[in-house]
């Protein structure tokens, strides 16, 4: 047993929680602990929870909060685990890890999926492509359905389909008083709009409803490939196509380095490049008209733009992520994409310390944007790109430089920030306020008063209760 619980957590008092739940606990004593405390940001995986309690449904996760709550030990949720701040493990206290929970049940005629608070995004991908239908998931397969969804959704579908919160249509959660409480629009429908990129402030969903949407199994999707010298051309493109581009498409650019594939002439593998990542929700036969202008940039390294699976598109950047990655995000909201920002960014582009630096400028607006901003507490929906400097790094002791590069992007973009940012993007916890804003943030303090009002859910960008 770990030093620090011995003094607050007898064997007896464990032995209790085994007793309670159905699914397995491992303390630092037991075999697997390390394995279970394990988590995917490597800059994170040294922590040593005191407890990691693997839930097999709400009932193990109601017992746990409740354990919680009587020793006073902090709570960490693990979804998919995937978290840039590390908020899914923590030092001497308990992991509710729900990963066993990842069931996922489609209705193809009412065209809703029910989704394990555990689930991740391959697993959803996967049952609802068994019906030719897709709801907004994340650009990389392994990132968890609830960290992802609870903190807003950027997927390949968002400008057709909307975020992911805005496919969210109900979800059961566990609160802090440790009630399984239904939130939906005619049902606690404060709740909803909390959960609707509130983040994990308002408790531990057990169960998410999602919408579904037509799509696949072919979509035309992929990257296109630019020398670096290219990528001011680009950006200028990109600008433009984006502010009219049809809803069908969305798109992102990422100043980054050719990625070792195979797919890539290898001469220009671990070189600077400017890619141009694009799926469209439309029919396949229009997608090379949707991107025409974007084509007419360069002379292209490689281009991959074509039709491909839906379910390849989803797992694309896969091998790119994989566990035990360090990894750390700085993000913004752009009010505009000027030319001092283009040059900017191709200049600390160039100034990237490794393989794994990348910006990427996300295009917003389409379904997004129709959405009232007081309907979610996704506000200022209007904004047309999202900043996302995005590092990645395997051995620890380049860790700083990547770190400060991150910020040296966020700085370069200082001048055309709105202020706000994207919170599943932050890497650094505390920046719940400036992110959301004073008046979503003042409605998260009230519904965060309501239901948590001892900030039992404290580790996530947290919205602290009054
Ligand atoms: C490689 C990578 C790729 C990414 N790609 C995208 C992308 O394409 N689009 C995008 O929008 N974001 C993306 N993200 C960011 C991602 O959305 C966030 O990191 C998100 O929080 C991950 O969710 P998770 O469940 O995997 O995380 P976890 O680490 O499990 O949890 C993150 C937060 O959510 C809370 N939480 C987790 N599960 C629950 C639950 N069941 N109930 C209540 N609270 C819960 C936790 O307490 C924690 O605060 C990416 C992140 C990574 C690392």
């Amino acid at each position: 047993m770990s030093h620090a619980i011995a003094p607050v957590l007898g064997e007896a008092t464990i032995q209790e929680l085994r007793e309670a739940v159905k699914g397995q606990i491992f303390t630092p004593s037991d075999e697997g602990y390390t394995a279970a405390a394990s988590v995917w940001n490597g800059d994170y995986d040294g922590r040593r929870p005191a407890l990691v309690v693997r839930c097999a449904g709400a009932a193990d996760v109601i017992a746990t909060v409740g354990f919680a709550r009587s020793t006073g030990l902090a709570i960490a949720v693990r979804g998919g685990g995937h978290s840039i701040a590390g908020f899914s493990t923590v030092d001497d206290g308990i992991v509710i890890d729900l990963s066993p929970m990842k069931g996922v049940r489609v209705d193809p005629a009412a065209m809703r999926a029910s989704v394990g608070g555990g689930a991740v995004w391959a697993d959803v991908d996967h049952e609802t492509q068994a019906h030719g239908l897709v709801t907004t998931g994340g650009l990389i397969s392994t990132t968890g359905v609830a960290g992802f969804t609870l903190g807003g959704g950027i997927g390949w579908t968002m400008r057709k389909f909307g975020l992911a919160c805005d496919n969210l249509a109900a979800a059961d959660v566990v609160t802090a008083d440790g009630r399984l409480v239904h939130a939906g629009e005619s049902e606690n429908a404060d709740l909803l709009w909390g959960l609707r990129r509130g983040g994990g402030n308002f408790g531990i969903v057990t169960q998410f409803e999602f919408d579904l949407h037509p799509l696949g199994p072919m979509i035309y999707a992929g990257p296109i490939f630019y020398p670096a010298d290219a990528a001011r051309d680009l950006l200028h493109a990109f600008r433009g196509w984006a502010s009219d581009a049809p809803d069908d498409v969305t798109a992102v650019v990422n100043l980054t380095s050719a990625p070792p594939l195979p797919a890539i002439p290898e001469e220009w593998h671990g070189k600077k490049v400017a890619a141009f990542l694009a799926a469209s929700a439309g029919p396949v036969d229009e997608g090379a008209g949707l991107v025409g202008t974007i084509r007419q940039v360069a002379e292209p390294i490689v281009d991959l733009l074509g039709p491909m699976p839906y379910l390849a598109t989803q797992t694309l950047l896969d091998p790119l992520w994989p566990n035990g990655i360090h990894a750390y995000f700085k993000a913004t909201n752009l009010a505009q994409l000027d030319d001092d920002l283009v040059e900017r960014l191709c200049e600390v582009h160039l100034a990237a310390p490794g393989p794994q630096c990348e910006i990427h400028v996300h295009q917003m607006g389409g379904a997004i944007a129709r959405v009232d901003d007081e309907a979610t507490a996704f506000a200022e929906r209007s904004m047309p790109f999202v900043l996302n400097a995005v590092t990645g790094w395997q051995n620890s002791e380049v860790g700083p430089a990547h770190r400060e590069w991150a910020r040296a992007v966020l700085t370069a973009a200082s001048e055309a920030s709105t202020g706000r940012a994207y919170v599943n993007y932050l890497g650094d916890p505390g920046a719940a306020r400036t992110s959301y804003g004073e008046d979503t943030y003042g409605r998260l303090v009230a519904l965060k008063n309501h239901y948590d009002p001892t900030n039992l859910f404290r580790l996530n960008q947290n919205i602290e209760p009054s």
